[in-house]
């Protein structure tokens, strides 16, 4: 059986870690390959190399290092249909779904490719006679990265570009569950000339992850998961005094308003909430059904729900794939028995799907609840499967203090022909990211994507300008050419 191993100063090591993890391909239920489990040795050895490539990488100019990423945008466009069917292999989504996750994360690339511009200061002449300010961003040194299973090389790649664009030096510990793309991009990133021990891959699950927390060369940590492990991360990070940006769970609520087309709106929320089995931080799972909409919206989203073609990854009219693991696939059956328990109307059923020739996948059916309420298990918590949940309102305003009332805040949309009403939600909404007629309102490369409460714990966003300030840090400069010095014994002030 292959082996999969860490990337460390330019090299393929199985490392000294003795623990091996499995890796399966979904649709078939089957492990694929073994994992390499770094202990914490690995984890030095990981750090080691990035701390001694670092001087000379910070010291490249940023034109050069942009023109890295220039090379690594090339490979990546080459490389991406490759790199989406193995996605799809490990991850279990389909294969042009797999390939929107290489766009967005190529678009990082790009953004990235703009480095010098992006790096400029600001210069003040004359703050006082004779002195001038200027301020300068620098990189931070070595940095990690750890990532969730969702999205292989697309997390990353919203992290990757700017770091290094940055002059930074990176750790990256992708999931367990998906680990290959992340070699993949170590491969593009060599082929692209960046310098050995600039990046390195270390493979593993929470010895690797403390191990890079406690790490004094680590300067700084991107975390992209689930709640209660970015919370974990960012209090364990903070308190080794590092910066860290942790983006957790979510909860998504799509609202539809009485005067929003219901054909249309039914299309968007089924991307919205099956694409990708429902495995997306920005899926919608919750419809907010306002007065009169719910009636014709759920009768629009059965049908719609029941004829979902569901199948691996790489059939090419699948509309999803299986789930994750089969451990997801019970907890996610799980929640929808609980539903059931709690009093929710279950229109549309996925337990128990089976794909014809692939029987032991771990494929879960799209699968639909009507008339859900806030107390609700499958209301409060991230089921992070196909489905979908809709809670019935009477108002714009109820509909508003529902979203608010909840503890996620990452992604939400509504959908309706009235500006007024749309101008009102996105103003007093209480979450990070939000769509007006765009059910899932991922920000672009070179905006920022980030939520509220807990979907993300620390002050920046990632990638856009916000990747940026996360990356470096800011020194002022104040300076003189006096032709005399006097010496001054009260509080300079400028003269
Ligand atoms: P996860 O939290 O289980 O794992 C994420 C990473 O943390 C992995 O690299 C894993 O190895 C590591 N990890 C897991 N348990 C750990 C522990 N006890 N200690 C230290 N490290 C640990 O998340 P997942 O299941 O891989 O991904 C799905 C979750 O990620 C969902 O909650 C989803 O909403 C979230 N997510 C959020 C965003 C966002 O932008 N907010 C984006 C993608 C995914």
């Amino acid at each position: 059986m292959q082996e999969i191993p860490h990337y460390i100063a330019g090299q393929r090591t199985t490392g000294r870690g003795v623990r091996r993890g499995d890796v399966y391909n979904p649709a078939w239920g089957e492990v694929t390959a073994r994992l390499c489990l770094a202990d914490a040795g690995d984890v030095d050895a990981a750090v080691a190399a990035a701390q001694a490539a670092w001087p000379a990488w910070a010291e490249t100019p940023p034109l050069k290092r942009a023109r890295v990423m220039f090379r690594f945008k090339e490979i990546l466009e080459r490389e991406a249909p490759a790199l989406a069917a193995l996605i799809s292999t490990e991850h279990g989504k389909t294969v042009p779904d797999a390939l929107g996750e290489v766009t967005r994360g190529l678009e990082v690339v790009e953004f990235a490719c703009g480095i010098p511009q992006l790096l400029k200061g600001e210069y003040c002449d004359q703050v006082g006679t004779g002195v001038d300010s200027y301020n300068l961003r620098q990189p931070l040194g070595v940095v990690a990265g750890i990532t969730p299973f969702n999205f292989p090389a697309m997390v990353p790649l919203w992290m990757i570009p700017v770091a290094l664009a940055c002059g930074n030096t990176f750790v990256l510990k992708p999931s367990e569950r998906d680990p290959s793309a992340a070699l993949k991009l170590a491969d593009y990133l060599h082929e692209a000339g960046l310098p050995d021990g600039v990046f390195n891959v270390v493979h593993g699950d929470k010895t690797a992850v403390d191990a890079l927390l406690d790490h004094p060369d680590v300067a700084a940590v991107s975390f992209v998961g689930s709640t209660p492990i970015a919370r974990y991360i960012h209090s364990r990070g903070t308190a080794a005094g590092k910066r860290v940006q942790a983006l957790g769970g979510a909860k998504n609520h799509l609202v539809v308003m009485p005067d929003a087309d219901i054909a249309q709106t039914a299309d968007a929320l089924m991307g919205a909430a099956y694409g990708s089995a429902g495995e997306r931080c920005m899926a919608i799972s919750v419809a907010v059904a306002v007065g009169d909409a719910a009636d014709a919206l759920v009768a629009e989203l059965a049908g719609r729900t029941r004829s979902l073609k569901i199948g691996p990854g790489s059939q090419a009219d699948a509309d999803m794939g299986p789930l994750v693991t089969r451990e997801h696939k019970a907890r996610v059956e799980s929640h929808i028995a609980a539903g059931v328990a709690e009093g929710a109307t279950l229109v549309v059923d996925g337990r128990g799907h089976v794909v014809a020739g692939h029987e032991n996948g771990f494929f879960v059916g799209g699968t639909l609840f009507d008339h859900v309420t806030p107390g609700m298990s499958i209301y409060q918590e991230e089921i992070f499967g196909p489905v979908l949940a809709v809670v019935r309102v009477g108002s714009l305003d109820e509909a508003i203090g529902l979203i608010n009332g909840h503890p996620f805040g990452n992604g939400t949309a509504i959908f309706t022909r009235d500006g007024g009403a749309a101008r009102e939600f996105t103003r007093r909404i209480q979450v990070g990211m939000v769509g007006v007629n765009v059910p899932i309102p991922v920000p672009m490369a070179f905006m920022s994507f980030g939520g509220w409460k807990a979907s993300l714990f620390g002050d920046h966003h990632v990638h856009g300008h916000e990747g940026v300030r996360f990356y470096t840090r800011m020194k002022t400069v104040t300076s003189r050419w006096p032709a005399r010095l006097t010496a001054e014994f009260s509080m300079p002030t400028m003269k």
